[in-house]
């Protein structure tokens, strides 16, 4: 299988011109579906079959050509680029395309739905069975670890996995699970020792589970921001059975597992927050100064230009810090710090900056065919996915407070 090497302008470059050439032209065959509610989802919620078999076209695609794998380990058969390339392809990715369901945005693996470092826990039976699926797009997946009762307390998860000889029965529900409605399998994160689970200590395990299981439903899409549908969903297990072979990781160390993941999902929130926040920065600038209001562009006022000022400071705030929180991970160390620090700077600059956008726009800034709305919704909706603004600054605090403070 063919990998990008070279330097990362160049494996930027080289993705830019792959989606442009390959990609552009199916997201504009598709976008009377995506643009129109009435097309894109179906009664229940679900997206239209057409994205999805889309989507998996330009997975795909992407895999043949190297870009979707690039970032998962090389000894599980990807191209093993850094962090901060990471960071800076997805940020380039947002940055040109800007808001929207886009089939740009499936031409890279993300941790929770492809190839990535949580493979490399997996038994060889379900590695060799499963992940050449998953490592050419074929099949993709789902993270299974919010529950109605359980969300930053993600500990206080109910589903429960039963070990019954070589096999486990996992009861139990979870909800806000994206891609879930779409999903080949889920990665469902279960309790197997209650006492270590009870104590904090512990006691959650990983589970491969097929979404079409005997016993697993989905339950509803979660309509979300005044959508029609969804990519969000609950999800129901009774008593469904799978091997020993399809834990993931250690027995009751899923948690780790999980966080790990986490980090690598911060990251790439992160951003898609920079990204798209240069987006917002450029189309404002550009329309600042072709609306006239009283005689002159409405750049010439102070209080447009303000705006523009500030979006554009933490834009530039929050590119470095992901820039710099991509650079630390690649040497190895703990970054969970500079991660929370980041996620939580560069998703809320982009809600700001998205804000600003539609204010410097005017009623123009309000209407759909804008995508500012779409920009704002996906910013505001990643303050709560993968660690709220509170717990991230939880993690923060305790940093600090363990004296954590040199930058
Ligand atoms: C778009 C989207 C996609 C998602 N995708 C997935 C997915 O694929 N898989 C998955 O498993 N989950 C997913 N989630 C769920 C997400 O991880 C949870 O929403 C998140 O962990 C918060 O949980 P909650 O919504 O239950 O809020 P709660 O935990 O109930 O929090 C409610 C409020 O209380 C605050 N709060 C809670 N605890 C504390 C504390 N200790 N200190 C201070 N404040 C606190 C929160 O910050 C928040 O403001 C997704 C969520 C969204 C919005």
């Amino acid at each position: 299988m063919n990998h990008p090497g070279g330097e990362p302008g160049m494996v930027v470059a080289g993705l830019l011109d792959f989606v442009r050439k390959a990609i552009e032209p199916r997201d504009e065959a598709l976008s009377e579906v995506v643009e129109d509610p009435r097309r894109r989802y179906q009664r229940d919620g679900a997206e239209a079959p057409e994205l999805t078999a889309a989507r998996r076209a330009a997975r795909i695609e992407s895999a043949a050509a190297g870009y979707y794998q690039m970032f998962c380990p090389v000894e599980l058969g990807g191209g093993g680029l850094g962090h901060q390339l990471s960071f800076l392809s997805w940020e380039a990715l947002h940055h040109r395309y800007g808001p929207g369901e886009l089939l740009a945005y499936n031409t890279i693996s993300h941790w929770a739905n492809g190839p990535s470092v949580i493979w490399s826990k997996a038994s060889p039976q379900l590695f060799e069975s499963v992940f050449p699926r998953v490592i050419t797009g074929e099949a993709s997946g789902c993270f299974g670890m919010s529950e109605p009762g359980a969300g930053s307390d993600a500990l206080a998860m109910t589903t429960r996995a039963t070990r019954d000889g070589d096999t486990w029965s996992i009861t139990g529900s979870k909800q806000w699970t994206s891609f879930s409605p779409t999903a080949d399998y889920i990665l469902l994160f279960a309790v197997t020792d209650a006492e270590l689970s009870k104590a904090r200590k512990g006691g959650i395990s990983c589970f491969y589970v097929p979404m079409g299981a005997p016993g697993a439903r989905v339950e509803s899409i979660i309509r979300m921001f005044g959508e029609a549908g969804g990519r969000e969903a609950i999800l129901s297990f009774e008593d469904v059975r799978v091997p020993d072979e399809n834990r993931i990781g250690e027995l009751n160390r899923g948690f780790d597992l999980a966080m790990l993941g986490a980090s690598q999902g911060r990251l790439y929130n992160s951003a898609r927050s920079v990204g798209l926040g240069r987006w917002a920065l450029e189309r404002s600038a550009a329309y600042a100064q072709s609306r006239w209001a009283s005689g002159k562009p409405i750049a010439e006022y102070q209080s447009i230009q303000n705006m523009l000022a500030d979006m554009a400071v933490e834009v530039y705030a929050a590119r470095t810090m992901g820039l710099d929180c991509g650079a630390r991970a690649d040497t190895g160390a703990d970054v969970r710090r500079e991660l929370a620090m980041t996620k939580l700077f560069a998703t809320n600059a982009a809600v700001r900056a998205f804000d600003n956008a539609m204010q410097i726009h005017g009623a123009l800034g309000l209407t759909n065919e804008l995508r500012l709305h779409d920009g704002w919704k996906t910013v505001r909706a990643i303050r709560i996915a993968d660690g709220t603004d509170e717990i991230l600054r939880r993690t923060i605090a305790r940093e600090v407070l363990r004296g954590r403070m040199d930058f």
